[in-house]
């Protein structure tokens, strides 16, 4: 008998047997770079309860109660994403709480299946009430809408106004409290996106209390997995986004809606201990790691002329604020160091490992949002070797 051939994973790492290069991520949380890290903690539940069979269905509801009590809302539902919660969240406007319902869509008839959404808060992720059934329909400009503008909008048909929380402020369009006022007067539930509002954490409670009646949220953005995230909101609502959810598919009377977007019991207990422990973490420990790194990589490049190096607050709206910093921003003068800041970028992005960073026009910047330090050291040395 000959020796079995020797297990390819004794030969090489799995990103080698893939092909698969890893990158050096200074560019922040996205999920096309695979979302957050996750700690020790986040690992070590997953692991634990991978020895363990559970009833889904249970986990799902305690792990939503969990989420809730720390949060102290009245409700809560894992959901594999923000997306998902928008998708879920639509469904269950459309179909409340009725199976028959929840099984026959997308097909929406017989069912309120409009969604509102304001000209200046169209947004990358509001085609996915489509995905549920519903018809997305803009009131308004991108330059705004008054209120009497958007109440008229509201008819027999609207199962759901989605506000997106990021763009709440934005000029011209109606805030949440009065879209709320004029939601409520109607029976229309608003879905508030708040995927990244987890920071502070109270701020994802504060959207329910300013008007929102259901928040979806995405844990990619506080250390979760890429492909989760919750729902929160009114008792009554959540029993509708319950209807929609993927559990007890095959036990239960109706083929429920939400069934491709099922999670494992791993993801489940991720988000939950993320979040857990997000929520009990001292923000100033990581925004003093944050500053510490900009310092390292402001140190290692000091001297080169040509540059400007500001240490500064990368949002996630992908604009620069003073404060709090998390990047080191380096502007190229038109006195530069020989190379334009594009040059620059792609010669990182050429080189190995390819070290990916934020490209805004003559500005280039480095995000320490999920760098360790010694991904730190290796930008500072390759920006050196380049413009030194
Ligand atoms: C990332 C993001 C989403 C999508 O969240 P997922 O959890 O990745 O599905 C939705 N809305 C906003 C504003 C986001 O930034």
């Amino acid at each position: 008998m000959s020796a079995p051939p020797s297990r390819p994973n004794e030969v090489a790492s799995v990103l080698e047997r893939l092909g698969v290069k890893p990158v050096i991520n200074a560019c922040g949380t996205y999920s096309e770079l695979g979302g957050s890290r996750l700690s020790p903690g986040v690992w070590a539940a997953m692991e634990e309860v991978n020895r363990h069979f559970v009833r889904v269905a249970d986990l799902v509801e305690q792990a939503g109660q969990y989420i809730a009590g720390l949060l102290k809302v009245e409700s809560a539902l894992i959901t594999p994403g923000a997306s998902a919660g928008i998708m879920l969240a639509t469904a269950a406007s459309m179909a409340g709480t009725d199976g028959a319902k929840s099984e026959q869509l997308p097909d929406a008839t017989g069912m309120k299946s409009e969604v509102l959404i304001q000209g200046g808060h169209r947004y990358m992720y509001d085609r996915q009430v489509t995905l549920a059934g519903a018809k997305l329909i803009q009131v308004g400009t991108s330059d705004g809408v008054d209120a009497e503008q958007f109440e008229a909008a509201i008819s027999d048909r609207t199962a759901m106004v989605l506000h997106p929380a990021h763009l709440d402020r934005r000029p011209g369009a109606l805030k949440l409290e009065v879209v709320s006022a004029i939601c409520r007067s109607h029976g229309v539930p608003v879905l508030v996106d708040g995927a990244f509002m987890s920071y502070p954490p109270e701020a994802i409670a504060n959207l329910l209390h300013r008007g929102g009646d259901l928040v979806c949220v995405s844990s990619k953005y506080f250390g979760g997995p890429n492909s989760g995230g919750f729902i929160v909101g009114r008792a009554d609502l959540m029993a509708a986004v319950s209807n929609v959810h993927f559990t007890r598919y095959e036990s239960s009377q109706y083929l429920k809606f939400g069934r491709p977007l099922k999670m494992d019991r791993q993801t489940i207990v991720a988000v939950v201990v993320a979040f857990e422990e997000w929520i009990h973490a001292d923000p100033s420990v990581r925004f003093a790691r944050f500053r510490r790194q900009v310092e390292m990589l402001r140190k290692d490049l000091e001297g080169i002329p040509g540059l400007k190096l500001t240490p500064m607050c990368f949002t996630k709206e992908e604009t620069f604020e003073p404060e709090p910093v998390n990047c080191l921003a380096i502007d190229f003068n038109s006195s530069g160091p020989g190379m334009s800041a594009a040059e620059v970028a792609a010669a990182l992005e050429a080189g190995s490992p390819p070290i990916l960073a934020i490209r805004n026009g003559t500005r280039l910047a480095f995000a320490m949002t999920v760098l360790e330090d010694a991904e730190v050291s290796i930008i500072g040395k390759r920006l050196r070797e380049l413009l030194a």
